[in-house]
């Protein structure tokens, strides 16, 4: 756990969310700001920063992350589609750094985002 990280201490039930799947590795719940009728962060319980410090470190977790993905995927009835993406760094628009898979669905969904 890495002291101050907010995902650190939703996985460690230190700050309440609402969880909607877990394994022992991988933890789901809803985002507080949801941009979408189904708004799910995804994120491994251990500390990575970002897409590149986990895959680099486990990517084992990586894929059992985006497992977890599909399962929340299907279990939220998203059978019409869903988004999936990991913002990276400063540029990337990340404000939590630790690294998460937000989970978009619910209705069409523009491309490229406005
Ligand atoms: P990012 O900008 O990609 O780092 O995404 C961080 C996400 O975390 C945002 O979509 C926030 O709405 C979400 N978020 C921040 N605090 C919480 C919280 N306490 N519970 C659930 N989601 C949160
Ligand atoms: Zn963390």
């Amino acid at each position: 756990m890495s002291a101050d990280c907010l995902f650190c201490k939703i996985a460690a039930r230190e700050i309440p969310a609402t969880l909607v799947h877990e394994t022992d590795r991988v933890v789901a719940f809803r985002d507080i700001s949801p941009q979408a009728p189904v708004h799910v962060v995804v994120i491994p319980k251990e500390h990575h920063a970002d897409l590149s410090a986990l895959t680099a470190a486990d990517p084992a977790l990586a894929g059992e992350l985006l497992a977890a993905v599909a399962h929340v995927a299907r279990a939220e009835d998203l059978e019409h589609g869903f988004r999936t993406v990991f913002n990276t760094g400063a540029d990337g628009g990340q404000t939590v750094f630790h690294v998460h898979a937000h989970l978009l669905g619910g209705r069409g969904l523009a491309w490229p985002p406005g």
